[in-house]
């Protein structure tokens, strides 16, 4: 199994994910400012409005690579099964992975997690395949389901879904039903007019616990970890990039997310001491980053020149994790 390790321990993946155009930015005549040239390839382009108004003038493309880049014709299932699907068999195999959304407000972090009724996200379509592969498997030992669904906001972890302690789960068909009520309790913020804009970062962690007698009638257990996560909206925690530890205490907005970065950064350097003990949120995940841990990013972007700065901010970061 080393090689197996090797393969998708020690490195993140990392995807990009482009959703539809809205309305309101259609009707705002913003124009699209990201290409996705082949699957791996995206390209985006800076616009200015040299007169304040009338046409935009296109000053500058960058480019960025990624494991792959989703178009908004991406579906749900494309985009578990590239990003998430092989996690899910680790897990069965008592391995730990992390798939996280990273991205502006209003990006799509949400929808590429939870999703709709209709569409199902990654949260939901990774628990079904889990309950899916344990049923094909189910003759070779017992398995027990744990779940929990945690909110971190302002630095304090709240349950979602079942206080106190971890739900068990024995069956996939009330998961998203579960998962939307736990979404609605989350902390959510009214920021600019019309709009509602998410402070609190949702963890999902499924603990899989497996227990089979190998040929010398020993029992064997496994116990494996899938946490999926969508972050707060990071426009927020750039904003607050260069701010002062006091300022950040005082506004308390983003520890974890900046906490986040540094795990990052410190994973990325091959620092020795990672500190996962500077924010709740690399607390919970402690266990679930670096080292054999398979992580997978997916950094969500608007399509839209509106969102131009945001989307080069978080392709930015989407880079950086990936050198992990
Ligand atoms: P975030 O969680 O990053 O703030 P959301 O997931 O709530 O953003 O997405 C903002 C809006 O865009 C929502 O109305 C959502 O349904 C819609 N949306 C996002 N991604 C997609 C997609 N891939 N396909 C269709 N609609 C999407
Ligand atoms: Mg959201």
């Amino acid at each position: 199994s080393l090689p197996e390790t090797e393969k998708t321990g020690n490195r993140v993946t990392v995807f990009v994910r482009v959703r539809p155009i809205s309305k309101k930015e259609k009707e705002a005549d913003s124009r699209c400012c990201v290409t996705i040239v082949n699957p791996r390839d995206v390209y985006l382009t800076e616009f200015v409005n040299p007169n304040g108004y009338l046409r935009l003038k296109r000053i500058r493309r960058r480019h960025f690579t990624f494991d792959a880049c989703f178009p908004d014709s991406a579906t749900q299932q494309e985009v578990y099964s590239t990003t998430t699907s092989e996690l899910v068999e680790g897990v069965l195999q008592g391995r730990n992975g992390t798939v996280f959304c990273y991205g502006a407000t209003g990006a799509g972090k949400t929808y590429t997690m939870l999703g709709t009724v209709e569409s199902p996200g990654v949260m939901v379509l990774a628990i079904n395949d889990l309950f899916g592969k344990i049923k094909t498997r189910s003759c070779d030992g017992n398995y027990a389901v744990h779940l929990s669904y945690l909110e971190v906001y302002n630095e304090t972890v709240r349950d979602l879904i079942s206080p106190g302690r971890p739900l068990v789960l024995r069956e996939d068909k009330q998961v998203m039903i579960l998962l939307q009520q736990g979404n609605h309790n989350r902390t959510t913020e009214p920021t600019r007019a019309n709009e509602t804009s998410s402070r609190s970062h949702a963890v999902l962690q499924v603990v899989v616990e497996y227990q089979v007698r190998d040929a010398a009638m020993n029992i064997i257990k496994n116990v494996g970890k899938l946490s999926l996560v969508d972050l707060a909206g990071s426009e927020r925690a750039l904003a607050t990039d260069q701010i002062t530890l006091r300022s950040l205490e005082g506004a308390n907005i983003n520890r974890s997310l900046l906490a986040l970065s540094s795990c990052i950064n410190a994973l990325v350097d091959g620092k020795k001491h990672i500190p996962y003990r500077n924010s709740k949120l690399t607390q919970l995940l402690k266990d679930s980053l670096g080292g054999t841990c398979s992580t997978v990013m997916i950094a969500n972007i608007s399509p839209s020149s509106l969102s131009s700065g945001e989307t080069q901010n978080t392709l930015h970061w989407a880079d950086r994790a990936k050198e992990i």
